[in-house]
This record gives C-alpha cells, structure tokens and sequence, in this order.
C-alpha cells in the first residue's frame, strides 16, 4: 500500500492497533461496480494473529446493494476511526480533530458454511459487545455473513497538541 504522508503519526505498535480495532465498533466498506465507488457503514468483529494477519466479519441481510457488488469484484478498501477529539486553537486553522483510524485493502469472501458463520457472528458480537454469544443453523440461515481478508493495512493517529484545549 502506498506510503502515509505524515509518517510521524503512522502507529505501528500492536497493541495500539487493536486498541483501535476494540473502540471504533464501525467499518466503512469501499467498494466498486465498473466505475462507480459504494462505500457502506457496517458493524463489525475481528480477529488478529500473532504475525498481525487481519479478518473482519460482517453480517447484514441475504440481498442488497453491496452483496451484489462484493459478488462481482470481491475487491474491498476499509477504514475504521475512534477516540475523536475535537480541539480549539487560536486561529481557524489551528483548530482540528485528534483521532485514531485504521485504513486497509482486502478480499470479500461471502461465507456458506453454517459451522464458520456461527463463528463469525459470535466473533462479531465479542467486538460488539464484550460478551460470549452462541448461534445455531436456524439463526445463520437467515443472514449473510461476510469475512473480509484484510491484506494490508496501516493506522494512523492525532493526538490532541499540547498547546491546543480540548473542547
Ligand atoms: C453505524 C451503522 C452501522 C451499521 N451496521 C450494519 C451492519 O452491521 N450490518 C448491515 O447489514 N447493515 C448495517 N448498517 C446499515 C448499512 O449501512 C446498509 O444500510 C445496509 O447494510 C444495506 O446495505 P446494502 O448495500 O445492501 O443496501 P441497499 O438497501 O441495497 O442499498 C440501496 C441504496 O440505499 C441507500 N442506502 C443503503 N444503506 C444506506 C445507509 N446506511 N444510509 C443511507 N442510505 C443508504 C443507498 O443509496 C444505496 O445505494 C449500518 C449502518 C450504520 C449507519
């Protein structure tokens, strides 16, 4: 992925990373049909390896805009921000938004097999929530689930500056 022009807020650290992928709750999906770009709002849950590998799960309805859209070109761009601050400055253009958000490309893979959409969703709902859900066949028939194989990714964050007050 293209390099971030301002390096000095790239966050490398795991940790940090995960912080965001805890706290932001909400994903935006870019996609594209032919020339025309989509981006839809989803929630989400996550897993991380060791190596950092990255999975995100979605879950929605069985038809739609985007499923017919990830069914064509399973290609997906996302971003994530969390922990938005809001601070003042003594000129406008001082004044500005700390923030930590996570950007990425990766592969829709729209799963079928009832046993890894069980998973997925429970997944889901420990990001969602914190909490351990289970789920059967009947439940998972109803719904799309969506695992995204995120291939690369970087994150980024502004911290409120010293100088500035926190509105
Ligand atoms: C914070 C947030 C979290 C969400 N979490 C989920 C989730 O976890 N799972 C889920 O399935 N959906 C979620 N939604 C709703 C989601 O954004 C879509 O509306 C939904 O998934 C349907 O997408 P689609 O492409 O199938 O829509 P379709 O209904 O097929 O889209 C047709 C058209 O409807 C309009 N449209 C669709 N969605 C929206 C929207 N959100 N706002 C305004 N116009 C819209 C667009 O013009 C679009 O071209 C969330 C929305 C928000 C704002």
């Amino acid at each position: 992925m293209r390099g971030m022009t301002r390096r000095e807020r790239e966050i490398t650290d795991r940790e940090a990373i995960l912080g965001i992928l805890d706290r932001s709750k909400v994903v935006h999906i870019g996609l594209t049909d032919g020339d025309e770009p989509y981006v839809v709002p989803m929630n989400y849950g996550y897993t991380m390896d060791e190596d950092g590998t990255l999975k995100l799960y979605l879950h929605g309805a069985t038809q739609g805009r985007k499923l017919d859209m990830m069914r064509k070109n399973p290609k997906v761009f996302l971003e994530m921000e969390c922990d938005l601050q809001p601070f003042a400055g003594d000129v406008a253009c001082r004044y500005g938004l700390a923030y930590q958000s996570l950007m990425g490309r990766g592969l829709a893979v729209i799963l079928e097999e009832p046993q890894e959409k069980m998973d997925a969703l429970s997944i889901l709902m420990k990001t969602q929530t914190g909490g351990d859900f289970t789920f059967n066949e009947r439940l998972v028939k109803v719904v799309s689930v969506i695992r995204i194989d995120v291939l690369e990714y970087t994150a980024k964050g502004r911290a409120v500056p010293e100088r500035a007050s926190a509105e």
